[in-house]
């Protein structure tokens, strides 16, 4: 038996009813496996008595202290017990609030077991949330000698409540459990057998066995997780793309291939990077299993670009491409430049979204079946089922952190053994790359076009609003556009933010009168949207009063400066993107980002990194430490990764030994024969840690 096949509901546990049922369902915990992996958040260390004075620096923990006196403070239902103790190391009161009775227990001169969260008050040792027991030589204590588990927690349950239940699955099911890891490998990394993790996790005996177990239980979970990925890569290159020798005919350089001839009619030399990132993709497309990699780059570093020219060789071949972008605006915008690039090549392009008219996509819809289309640029209405191609071969996929795996899947199944191109301005945090997107090869545009100057960013508190206005109205003089950015639409009763309505009605009359100016959200309909993004783009307008909706992709060179306002707000990721959409060009340009009193700590951090910081990479991966890996990217909107035990920020070494360790498990013994294997394969045929959706 494993781990995740103690499907048995918890509900059969003694001491588990249907109230306490339910709220451990709200921890996401309904059997004994789950039960079993519900992992403590930390220790209660009240085995190894601590002197007194330590708790100035650590604030909580456990002592043996002597009472000293009783004294009260406050008056009528205020009045208070207040207990002086020590030990030899220091002072400290108790102080026993709506626990007077106390009195009775806690006379001078008895010795205790004690422990507390301690704050320090004017230079005194204070504690006032605390559990005690007397302290008799001859006998052991009942609350205390043990380092006690303490869990995540949800209402109507308490930590007792889950100790006793952990404690009785185990006896009943975990400590049979068999072990999922080849011996070999525990005795290389000295860790814990599978039972004895499990149980030293929620009941070590000392604290350095505590981190043992889990690090002996996170290293089973990832090193599952990467063979999962490593056979995942497996399979994809053992689905032959086309035969080797036609493969080998597909070129992105040469002198009749429509790439260079492209790349030569650019007024511009491409990046490095760029070159770099083309080559890497072309030796993909030549193997004779489909490609399936992440093209990042930061923020106008010319992804698009460089995906267009690669599906040239695609297309050269004679098989379709499609292009997928999250926002009709965007795929708008690709048309628009694919026309401008591609066309003069002699590729058939088309733009399919969802406001193209039913005739017109009729007629593209059947253009594309015959293969009369090679380029089809759109938004998720290219997942349609009536969707089909002649011969797709390759897609790029913009912006990929706004679709779901299982999108992207349903597009590339639309042909046979396809290529994929994932773009993203969001650097996937190496942990990440590690592994959800371990079967990915990765490509990296790190120079920016020449000539790009780097944003300059300035914050500033809501008091100072005015001042940025007139800043921006310089750049208004100078012939520049701007964008402002607001977190709502409109004003409501119960919220004091600033909004677009408001905002916009305020900045066209009060403000920048003598300018064009419009307000864009995702409320207005698609069709106008576009219109209003052409008049910003032609400079028939001066700036534009938005929502994030102008948070993707959108390229308007001549726009130099970017206003956020709340931006305590917004998360780093989009306000990277949205500082993104300006400095597009040898422009200087500008990021202000305007923040209310009193920031939260987070919010705080977040306006700093904005500071220091225009690297994406950078910002990617103080993202992944402020908020947690859980709430990156958004590809599932709850539960990233299951993970019960790995903590992909804090166990990030353990993850590359566990990537190593997997690769060579499947090298070593590729169909899992051996017989110190069986139990790997038995685990990913019937018991799979990791669902297909979570991951490449
Ligand atoms: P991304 O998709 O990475 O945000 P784009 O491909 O939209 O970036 O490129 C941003 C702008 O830079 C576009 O207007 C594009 O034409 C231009 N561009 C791309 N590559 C280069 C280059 N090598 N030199 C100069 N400009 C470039
Ligand atoms: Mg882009």
């Amino acid at each position: 038996m494993y781990l995740q096949q103690l499907s048995t509901p918890i509900g059969e546990l003694k001491g588990v009813g249907p109230a306490i049922g339910k709220a451990f369902l709200h921890l996401g915990v309904s059997t004994y496996g789950q039960l079993l992996s519900h992992t403590p958040r930390g220790y209660e260390n009240r085995k190894d008595p601590r002197p007194l004075v330590d708790m100035y620096q650590a604030h909580q923990g456990y002592c043996i202290v002597e009472t000293v006196s009783q004294s009260y403070f406050g008056s009528g239902r205020k009045r208070t017990l207040k207990v002086l103790i020590r030990d030899e190391s220091s002072p400290a009161a108790l102080l026993c609030f709506g626990r007077n009775f106390l009195d009775r227990l806690l006379v001078p001169g008895r010795k205790f077991h004690l422990y507390g969260t301690f704050t320090v008050h004017r230079g005194e040792l204070q504690c006032s949330q605390f559990d005690l027991e007397p302290f008799k030589e001859d006998e052991s204590p009942k609350k205390f000698g043990s380092i006690l588990p303490v869990y995540p927690l949800s209402e109507g349950l308490s930590q007792n409540t889950i100790r006793s239940a952990v404690k009785r699955a185990y006896g009943e099911a975990g400590k049979y459990l068999s072990d999922p890891l080849p011996a070999e490998l525990l005795t290389r990394y000295g860790l814990l057998p599978h039972t004895m993790a499990i149980w030293h996790v929620h009941f070590p005996s000392s604290p350095q066995q505590a981190t043992l177990a889990l690090k002996s239980l996170a290293y089973y979970e990832l090193f599952y997780l990467q063979l999962t990925m490593a056979r995942r890569v497996r399979d994809r290159k053992q689905q032959m793309a086309e035969s080797t020798s036609e493969a080998r005919k597909i070129s992105l350089r040469g002198p009749d291939c429509l790439a260079s001839r492209l790349i030569a009619s650019l007024p511009f030399d491409l990046t490095t990077d760029q070159i770099g990132a083309l080559s890497s993709i072309e030796q993909d497309l030549q193997q004779p299993y489909p490609m399936m990699r992440l093209l990042q780059g930061d923020v106008g570093s010319g992804k698009t670009l460089t995906g267009f020219i690669s599906m040239l060789g695609v297309i050269q071949a004679g098989r379709q491409c499609a292009f997928m972008a999250p926002t009709e605006l965007l795929a708008k915008q690709h048309h628009t430049t694919a026309t401008l690039y591609l066309e003069p090549l002699g590729i058939r392009t088309a733009l399919l979204t969802g406001s193209v008219s039913t005739p017109e996509r009729q007629r593209i819809v059947e253009e594309l079946s015959r293969g009369q289309i090679d380029l089809l640029i759109g938004t998720h209405a290219l997942f349609s089922q009536d969707v089909t191609f002649k011969d797709l071969g390759y897609v790029i996929i913009d912006e990929q952190q706004r679709f779901g795996v299982s999108q992207r899947l349903s597009l590339s199944r639309k042909g046979r053994a396809v290529h994929q191109l994932l773009m993203t301005a969001t650097p996937i945090p190496r942990t990440l790359a590690l592994t959800v997107f371990g079967d990915l090869d990765i490509s990296t545009i790190k120079t920016m076009p020449p000539g790009r100057k780097s944003v300059i960013t300035h914050l500033a508190s809501i008091q100072n609003s005015h001042k940025v206005y007139k800043a921006v109205e310089v750049e208004f003089t100078r012939g520049h556009q701007a964008y402002f950015v607001y977190p709502k639409i409109e004003a409501t009763a119960e919220s004091q933010l600033k909004d677009v309505q408001s905002m916009y009605e305020y900045l066209s009359t009060s403000v920048y009168a003598g300018y064009r100016g419009e307000l864009i959200h995702s409320r207005i309909p698609e069709s106008r949207k576009i219109e209003i993004m052409e008049d910003f783009r032609g400079h028939r307008l001066d700036y534009l009063v938005s929502t994030s909706v102008v948070e993707v992709g959108v390229d308007v060179k001549n726009a130099t400066c970017m206003v956020i306002e709340h931006a305590e707000r917004f998360g780093l990721s989009a306000l990277h993107q949205l500082r993104g959409r300006v400095g597009r060009s040898d422009l200087q340009s500008y990021a202000f980002l305007i923040y209310s009193d009193d920031l939260a700590e987070d919010a705080k951090r977040r306006l700093k990194v904005m500071k220091r910081t225009t690297d994406g990479f950078e910002i990617a991966e103080e993202d992944l430490i402020i908020r947690g890996p859980g709430e990156i990217q958004g590809r599932r909107q709850s539960g990233y990764l299951p993970l019960s035990f790995a903590d992909l920020v804090r166990d990030v070494s353990l993850l590359s030994q566990a990537k190593e360790d997997a690769a060579r498990l499947l090298e070593e013994d590729p169909e899992l024969m051996a017989p110190e294997h069986r139990m790997v394969s038995e685990i990913l045929e019937h018991y799979p840690l990791f669902q297909d959706d979570y991951i490449e």
